[in-house]
């Protein structure tokens, strides 16, 4: 086995090993919403896509699964660093 297949092996193992403990979370960040908001559910943005750029050729729907803010109903900007849903 040469040394990246053992390092990927390693990087596994380790992962698998990690066991979150009420400790863990207590010292992980909590995502916080502009607003100070802490919890998030689950939504469908829709965008239209161009025939431009449809593999189709014709205009096309495309659903996307985002997390908005259930205190402000925004979605924060942590969860869209590529400003996809705020525009
Ligand atoms: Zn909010």
């Amino acid at each position: 086995m040469d040394n990246e297949k053992r390092a990927a092996q390693f990087a596994n193992g380790m992962q698998s090993n990690i066991k979150i403990t009420p400790e863990i979370i207590k010292n992980s960040k909590t995502i916080t919403c502009e607003c100070g908001g802490v919890l998030f559910r689950e939504e469908l943005f829709f965008k239209v896509l161009s025939p431009l750029i449809s593999p189709s050729g014709q205009e096309q729907l495309v659903p996307m699964p985002v997390f908005v803010c259930t205190k402000c109903g925004k979605v924060p900007s942590v969860f869209d660093s590529a400003e996809c849903f705020t525009r």
